[in-house]
């Protein structure tokens, strides 16, 4: 029997250094990507000139104050998308059991709240475009181009915002937690930054996760990409290829994302991860701003690709983003018939792994060692990866930071790699080594 599932995080030294990192490097990072991006012409070296010339001053002066505009604009998202989260309706859908033998219950109306996003959004472009603006000043509209011209101050309020969110999430787990997931390990500190609680809710419904990750985090990535199709077609009066491409792809990612969002609730970012500063900041202020930022860059940088190399690049993305979709329904397939199902036009082959939860229970899960998972223990993360690259390659090569994307996700998945295998080495000991021998590589087969 493996050993009882611990709340497997790095070290407090790594976690001291990753929260100093985050607090210190990732807002400006926010700040400096977005100003050379929009300001910059996209050049890292422009910037940094800029910087140099002008030392600290010159920082604060480029930093966006967050206006009573952005403000406006985060609530109503915000609430906006809270309301539909809450309103309308979905199947009820049981989550993983925790740790501690719970098992959430959802409802599962994301693919319904993305789709009513589009429309109201699209619906809002479409009416200041044909000129009704009676109907426009009924509904207090804007142009969408009004959050591309608001962006930074948009970002810089998202990043005082969303650190007094996870202050207020760092009090709830003290006083008043949702369930037995939750609880301190002792240290403020890591507490801020990990989390306390891993299914923090509001009232009995009002899941904060599936809030700050998929309806806020993950819902804005759609609405921006879309604002800057819309921003180039404003200024241009048409849309590049390149955009295009861009855009498509980003959107057919995220409209995946939401057509399987029950099943990201099986994943380590709900399933294991607790709503502290690292995961709930990222999906607030990391998402909207980092994961957009090759659409940011497009925006003023309309490159012209051909039909035929367009058609490639689209091609290729949807392919990987297909694969990435194909692995996360294999194993979901495998585990939500218990092994009853075919892999790859096969009965697949397993471990039976038992371990016991926090309370003693022993359970037992199953471990797919055929298929995707197969080939690696984490192969999803290489079609994750290369279909960051097919949606950022469109910008062509004459800048390094439209790239940012796709190098950070490559370290962060590699990270989650190992991260992922130590947590599930804990919980399922003997048979999780059983599955390294036959599946050995953790991510690129025959390389690592
Ligand atoms: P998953 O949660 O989907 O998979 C890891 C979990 O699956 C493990 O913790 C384990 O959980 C279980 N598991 C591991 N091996 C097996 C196996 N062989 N058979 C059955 N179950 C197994 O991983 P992620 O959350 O990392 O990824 C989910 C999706 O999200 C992927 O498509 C990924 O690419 C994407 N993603 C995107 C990111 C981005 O920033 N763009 C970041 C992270 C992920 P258990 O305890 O239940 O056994």
């Amino acid at each position: 029997m493996a050993s009882t599932e611990s709340k497997t995080v790095h070290s407090a030294a790594l976690t001291y250094f990753s929260m100093i990192s985050l607090l210190t490097l990732c807002p400006p990072f926010v700040i400096l990507l977005w100003y050379t991006m929009v300001h910059a012409d996209g050049s890292i070296i422009q910037t940094f000139d800029y910087l140099r010339q002008h030392g600290l001053q010159g920082f604060v002066d480029i930093w966006p104050r967050p206006t009573v505009m952005a403000w406006k604009i985060i609530a109503c998202y915000a609430a906006f998308e809270a309301a539909l989260q809450l309103l309308l309706p979905g199947k009820r859908v049981e989550g993983p059991i925790s740790p501690a033998g719970n098992r959430p219950v959802y409802k599962a109306n994301g693919m319904a709240a993305y789709t009513v996003t589009l429309v109201t959004y699209l619906s809002l472009w479409w009416v200041v475009l044909s000129g009704s603006f009676p109907l426009g000043c009924l509904f207090g509209i804007f142009n969408p181009t009004i959050v591309y011209d608001h962006l930074g101050e948009i970002f810089s309020a998202l990043i005082f915002g969303s650190l007094i969110f996870c202050v207020f999430l760092y009090i709830k787990g003290h006083l008043a937690p949702s369930s037995s997931d939750s609880g301190s390990c002792g240290n403020m500190i890591i507490d801020f930054y990990w989390g306390m609680e891993l299914y923090p809710r509001i009232g009995k419904n009002f899941d904060i996760k599936v809030f700050t990750n998929c309806r806020f985090g993950m819902m804005s990535w759609a609405v921006l990409a879309v604002t800057y199709c819309i921003k180039q077609y404003e200024q241009n009066g048409r849309v590049a290829d390149s955009m295009l491409v861009n855009t498509i792809l980003m959107l057919v990612y995220v409209t995946k994302f939401f057509w399987w969002e029950a099943g990201y609730w099986n994943t380590m970012d709900i399933a294991h991860d607790r709503a502290g500063f690292y995961i709930c900041w990222g999906c607030l202020v990391w998402v909207p701003s980092i994961y957009t930022s090759p659409g940011m860059y497009l925006v003023n940088h309309p490159v012209h690709l051909g039909t035929q190399l367009a058609l490639f690049i689209l091609v290729a993305g949807l392919l990987c983003i297909y694969i990435n979709y194909d692995c996360d329904r294999q194993r979901q397939e495998f585990r939500r018939t218990n092994g009853k199902c075919l892999v790859w036009g096969k009965a697949p082959s397993k471990i039976v792994a038992s371990y016991q939860t926090t309370s003693g229970e022993t359970k037992t899960s199953l471990l797919l060692t055929s298929g995707w998972w197969g080939l690696s223990r984490h192969f999803h993360y290489v079609p994750e990866i290369s279909a960051a690259f097919f949606w950022t390659v469109p910008a062509l090569f004459n800048h390094f930071l439209p790239y940012f994307y796709v190098v950070f996700l490559t370290v962060l998945l590699l990270d989650r790699a190992k991260r992922d295998d130590d947590r599930c080495r804990s919980k399922y000991g003997k048979y999780w080594k059983l599955y390294c021998d036959k599946v050995r590589y953790r991510v690129v087969p025959g390389i690592y």
